[in-house]
């Protein structure tokens, strides 16, 4: 009788102290004195722990009363440890962001500078815009392509000297592959693939084994195609014209010249009127007013044979370009190289068009 009622008293000593403790760690909630309260009184070895295994001295009669009486203690602790991990959670977070002050008052250079698009990037986006507003589609191909779909379907067959019009990269493992020259080989992968009517646009990487200042060894072509009935070459000459004025002002002239390019016939070459002296004549177009962009004309019709198409019901034409070219006549470039030589202060300067 004695013990159990020495336990009750214990229990009750136990709740003050634990009343007086809890009150200091909850004015500084560190988790150390967080976790010291909690050993202190529910630990292994804690006040509370010790005078539950104290039941066990107990007589059976009375055990059930001084058991509740610390129960109830114990679930009243555990509560309170509840509420103090989250107290201390947040002193924890508190202490933190003191450690790493934002100051929201510094100005906005001393933040980490802000990238941009590459040129080739802007302009591409650009181009595409136009093409999909004119309702083409765009249509991807490989970069690595067999020789059918770079030169022989192109009406280009082997020992044609149209082949060294293009200094070409062949792969040493498989001599009939290559990078392409040009992004024409997606004609012959769209044609096989789907049927006329066809609106293409083709963007992608060439290659040809060339490098002063305005070729490079690796660069970017768009070519557009349209098949369909009765194509005419003045459909070609207004989408071309259309196009132009859309990139570069409504006020811009264009103009095609006769020319030969195997896989168009008749075939021509796209000049813009140049970009620096509207036509008066400088250093850039050679006093010539105009500058030389791409190469177009009606497609050829070996080129339709060699993917199935009637030559009777359809008819088409194709015209590609430059990116990159494109890109210097718009951001007014005088070398084509360091757009390749990832100079951060060469393209940091096009931030402005991003
Ligand atoms: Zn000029």
């Amino acid at each position: 009788m004695s013990e159990t009622l020495d336990l009750i008293k214990m229990t009750s000593d136990a709740a003050s102290e634990f009343e007086i403790a809890l009150g200091s760690v909850r004015a500084n909630p560190t988790p150390d004195a967080v976790e010291a309260l909690r050993l202190l009184f529910i630990g292994r070895k804690g006040k509370v722990t010790l005078l539950m295994e104290g039941l066990r001295h107990a007589s059976k009669e009375q055990r059930p009363i001084a058991g509740k009486t610390i129960n109830t203690l114990k679930q009243q602790i555990e509560e309170a440890m509840s509420s103090l991990k989250e107290a201390s959670a947040n002193w924890a977070l508190d202490e933190k962001l003191k450690q790493t002050p934002l100051d929201i008052s510094l100005p906005i250079d001393h933040m980490a500078p802000q990238g941009s698009l590459h040129p080739v990037s802007l302009m591409r986006r650009e181009l595409l815009r136009e093409f999909r507003r004119l309702g083409f589609s765009v249509f991807d191909g490989p970069e690595a392509d067999f020789d059918f779909y770079n030169f022989s379907a192109l009406n280009i067959p082997e020992y044609h000297p149209a082949r060294d019009m293009q200094d070409t990269f062949y792969l040493r493992e498989q001599p009939n592959l290559l990078l392409r020259t040009h992004t024409s080989n997606i004609q012959i992968h769209c044609m096989l693939n789907e049927r006329p009517p066809l609106r293409i646009v083709a963007p992608g990487r060439v290659f040809r084994c060339d490098s002063d200042p305005t070729h490079t060894p690796m660069f970017h072509q768009i070519e557009a195609f349209v098949v369909d009935k009765n194509i005419s070459f003045g459909h070609m000459k207004g989408v071309i014209d259309s196009f132009m004025k859309a990139i570069f002002g409504s006020s811009m002239k264009t103009r095609l010249r006769p020319s030969f390019f195997p896989f168009v016939e008749p075939g021509a070459e796209m000049d813009l009127q140049c970009v620096q002296c509207s036509g008066k004549g400088c250093r850039l177009c050679k006093n010539t007013g105009w500058l030389e962009v791409g190469g177009c004309g009606m497609i050829h019709p070996n080129v339709f044979e060699s993917v199935d198409y009637d030559t009777d019901t359809w008819s088409g034409f194709a015209f590609g370009f430059g990116i990159d070219r494109m890109a210097m006549l718009k951001y007014k470039l005088t070398d084509l190289r360091p757009m390749f030589e990832g100079s951060y202060s060469y393209l940091g300067q096009f931030s402005r068009y991003t």
